[in-house]
């Protein structure tokens, strides 16, 4: 029976042990799937007809697929609207986190900060969609993405600190040093 050696990888606030297998492989599958969905949404005009077909369906069931809230390439519209495209060009972009020592990030796994990242990184979208609701303002598909960039971008953040938090802990404030005992005065 092989055991694992346990690796310490610290950041200056955490120290993540990490046995090799576990959180950091789930987060490169994780990371890896993230990049090869956004290239299928954003070359979906260009694939083989039968490859594309499955991303547009597969896209269908996620998304309204409006073309004029899509962004367009070689004359045909991406697999989804702009606001997912952002979203999942956000995930690609927080999916490079996945080959750096978890200790980096991993307290962005924390419940709280979970919850005060992705209600802060909802704002924008929220405020464009209620925008939309009222009728006030119809955004571009340009603000579109950039809203779900800040929202995807947090989302997979905190999806990756997620599964790497509970090999991770906050490092241990230094003791104290105690004060040096005086020494006597050396008789001459
Ligand atoms: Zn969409």
């Amino acid at each position: 029976m092989v055991s694992a050696t346990a690796v310490v990888v610290t950041s200056r606030n955490f120290q993540c042990i990490n046995s090799g297998v576990g959180g950091r492989v789930i987060a490169g599958a994780i990371a890896t799937g993230a990049v090869a969905w956004f290239a299928l949404v954003v070359f979906a005009p260009g694939l083989p007809a039968a490859l594309a077909a499955a991303v547009y369906t597969v896209g269908s069931l996620i998304c309204h697929q409006m073309p004029e809230r899509s962004f367009h390439w070689h004359g045909a519209q991406l697999a989804v609207c702009a606001r997912c495209t952002g979203i999942y060009l956000g995930a690609c972009a927080s999916a490079f986190l996945a080959p750096l020592p978890p200790a980096l990030y991993a307290r962005w796994g924390a419940p709280t900060r979970i919850a005060w990242l992705l209600g802060a990184a909802a704002v924008p979208m929220g405020v464009t969609l209620v925008a939309e609701w009222v009728g006030v303002w119809a955004p571009s598909s340009i603000v579109r993405a950039a809203t779900g960039l800040v929202l995807g971008a947090a989302g997979a953040l905190v999806l990756l600190a997620a599964i790497n938090y509970s090999e991770c802990l906050p490092r241990a404030a230094a003791a104290p040093r105690p004060p040096h005992p005086r020494q006597p005065p050396t008789p001459i």
